[in-house]
Protein backbone atom coordinates (compact mmCIF):
# COMPACT_ATOMS: atom_id res chain seq x y z
CA UNK A 1 0.00 0.00 0.00
CA UNK A 2 0.92 3.36 -0.85
CA UNK A 3 0.53 6.53 0.27
CA UNK A 4 1.23 10.21 -0.52
CA UNK A 5 1.53 13.49 1.41
CA UNK A 6 2.19 17.43 1.25
CA UNK A 7 3.57 19.60 3.58
CA UNK A 8 4.09 23.21 3.23
CA UNK A 9 5.88 25.94 5.66
CA UNK A 10 7.30 29.36 5.71
CA UNK A 11 8.62 31.18 8.04
CA UNK A 12 9.60 35.20 8.16
CA UNK A 13 12.96 36.06 8.10
CA UNK A 14 14.15 38.46 10.74
CA UNK A 15 17.31 39.92 12.51
CA UNK A 16 19.06 37.99 15.30
CA UNK A 17 17.58 34.61 14.70
CA UNK A 18 19.86 31.49 12.51
CA UNK A 19 18.69 30.57 9.29
CA UNK A 20 18.41 26.33 9.61
CA UNK A 21 17.44 24.51 7.01
CA UNK A 22 16.84 20.85 6.74
CA UNK A 23 18.45 20.97 10.62
CA UNK A 24 22.10 22.93 8.91
CA UNK A 25 22.41 26.31 9.75
CA UNK A 26 23.41 27.96 7.11
CA UNK A 27 25.00 31.55 7.43
CA UNK A 28 22.72 34.89 6.45
CA UNK A 29 22.08 38.27 8.34
CA UNK A 30 19.05 36.99 9.11
CA UNK A 31 17.21 33.63 10.28
CA UNK A 32 13.70 32.31 10.99
CA UNK A 33 11.44 34.14 13.32
CA UNK A 34 9.27 30.91 15.34
CA UNK A 35 8.27 29.53 17.80
CA UNK A 36 10.38 26.55 18.19
CA UNK A 37 14.07 26.85 16.10
CA UNK A 38 11.54 27.63 12.56
CA UNK A 39 13.36 25.70 10.67
CA UNK A 40 10.91 25.50 7.39
CA UNK A 41 12.03 22.74 5.48
CA UNK A 42 12.16 20.02 8.72
CA UNK A 43 8.01 21.56 9.39
CA UNK A 44 7.30 21.23 5.90
CA UNK A 45 8.69 17.25 5.37
CA UNK A 46 7.08 16.85 8.43
CA UNK A 47 3.89 17.52 7.32
CA UNK A 48 4.13 15.55 4.59
CA UNK A 49 5.09 12.78 6.16
CA UNK A 50 2.67 13.16 9.00
CA UNK A 51 -0.12 13.65 5.62
CA UNK A 52 0.65 10.28 4.44
CA UNK A 53 0.41 8.27 7.63
CA UNK A 54 -2.94 9.88 8.33
CA UNK A 55 -1.93 10.25 11.72
CA UNK A 56 -2.35 14.00 11.76
CA UNK A 57 0.09 17.31 11.23
CA UNK A 58 2.74 19.18 13.40
CA UNK A 59 0.45 21.06 15.54
CA UNK A 60 -1.67 18.42 16.52
CA UNK A 61 1.29 16.82 18.07
CA UNK A 62 3.17 19.99 18.76
CA UNK A 63 0.98 23.04 19.38
CA UNK A 64 2.69 26.37 18.82
CA UNK A 65 0.87 27.73 22.02
CA UNK A 66 2.48 24.43 24.38
CA UNK A 67 5.81 26.16 25.90
CA UNK A 68 7.69 23.32 25.90
CA UNK A 69 8.04 23.20 22.12
CA UNK A 70 10.09 26.93 22.30
CA UNK A 71 12.91 27.10 20.81
CA UNK A 72 12.56 23.13 20.08
CA UNK A 73 15.05 21.05 18.13
CA UNK A 74 12.73 20.43 15.12
CA UNK A 75 15.24 17.69 13.99
CA UNK A 76 13.95 15.62 17.36
CA UNK A 77 10.37 16.91 16.45
CA UNK A 78 10.71 14.94 13.27
CA UNK A 79 12.48 12.05 14.48
CA UNK A 80 9.71 11.55 16.83
CA UNK A 81 7.22 11.91 14.47
CA UNK A 82 8.46 9.21 12.02
CA UNK A 83 9.11 6.73 14.77
CA UNK A 84 5.05 6.99 15.61
CA UNK A 85 4.81 6.82 11.97
CA UNK A 86 6.80 3.70 11.70
CA UNK A 87 5.10 2.17 14.36
CA UNK A 88 1.96 2.06 12.52
CA UNK A 89 3.82 0.35 9.91
CA UNK A 90 4.80 2.68 7.44
CA UNK A 91 8.33 2.89 5.68
CA UNK A 92 9.40 6.21 3.66
CA UNK A 93 10.20 5.54 -0.15
CA UNK A 94 10.92 8.93 -0.55
CA UNK A 95 10.80 12.69 -0.15
CA UNK A 96 11.20 15.53 -2.45
CA UNK A 97 11.30 18.76 -1.55
CA UNK A 98 11.41 22.39 -2.92
CA UNK A 99 12.76 25.67 -0.58
CA UNK A 100 12.30 29.24 -1.57
CA UNK A 101 14.70 32.01 -0.56
CA UNK A 102 16.02 34.64 -2.39
CA UNK A 103 19.65 34.82 -0.60
CA UNK A 104 21.85 33.28 0.27
CA UNK A 105 22.45 31.07 -2.32
CA UNK A 106 21.15 27.27 -1.35
CA UNK A 107 22.99 25.07 -3.63
CA UNK A 108 26.30 24.87 -1.55
CA UNK A 109 24.50 23.17 1.59
CA UNK A 110 22.49 21.05 -1.03
CA UNK A 111 24.44 17.93 -0.20
CA UNK A 112 24.86 18.80 3.72
CA UNK A 113 21.30 19.26 3.68
CA UNK A 114 20.35 16.27 2.23
CA UNK A 115 22.60 13.96 4.18
CA UNK A 116 21.48 15.79 7.22
CA UNK A 117 17.85 14.79 6.89
CA UNK A 118 18.88 11.27 5.90
CA UNK A 119 20.77 11.01 8.79
CA UNK A 120 17.51 12.36 11.15
CA UNK A 121 15.33 10.19 9.51
CA UNK A 122 17.61 7.13 9.42
CA UNK A 123 17.25 6.50 5.85
CA UNK A 124 19.43 6.74 2.33
CA UNK A 125 20.21 10.24 1.12
CA UNK A 126 18.96 9.06 -2.39
CA UNK A 127 15.73 8.86 -1.10
CA UNK A 128 15.58 12.47 -0.67
CA UNK A 129 15.93 15.49 -3.06
CA UNK A 130 15.85 19.17 -1.98
CA UNK A 131 15.60 21.56 -4.71
CA UNK A 132 15.91 25.34 -4.63
CA UNK A 133 14.01 28.62 -6.11
CA UNK A 134 14.33 32.07 -5.69
CA UNK A 135 11.46 34.69 -5.85
CA UNK A 136 13.10 36.80 -8.90
CA UNK A 137 13.30 39.51 -6.25
CA UNK A 138 9.29 39.49 -5.81
CA UNK A 139 7.06 39.85 -2.67
CA UNK A 140 7.94 39.07 0.61
CA UNK A 141 10.51 35.68 -0.15
CA UNK A 142 11.73 37.68 -3.26
CA UNK A 143 12.72 40.43 -0.29
CA UNK A 144 14.36 38.25 1.72
CA UNK A 145 11.44 38.61 4.30
CA UNK A 146 10.31 35.23 4.30
CA UNK A 147 11.20 31.75 3.67
CA UNK A 148 9.12 28.86 2.50
CA UNK A 149 9.44 25.21 1.88
CA UNK A 150 7.29 22.61 0.23
CA UNK A 151 7.56 18.90 0.71
CA UNK A 152 5.72 15.39 -0.67
CA UNK A 153 6.58 12.24 0.53
CA UNK A 154 5.76 8.78 -0.05
CA UNK A 155 4.92 6.49 2.49
CA UNK A 156 4.51 2.44 2.03
CA UNK A 157 3.41 -0.50 3.86
MG1 LIG B 1 7.11 26.12 10.93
Amino acid sequence: MYRIGLGTDLHRLVKGRKLIIGGITIPFNKGELAHSDGDVLLHAITDAILGASGLGDIGSFFPPEDKQWKNADSAFLLKSIYEKVKAAGWRIENIDCVIQLEQPKFLPYREAVIKSIANILDIQAEQIFVKAKTAEKLESIGKSRAVTAQAVCLLSK
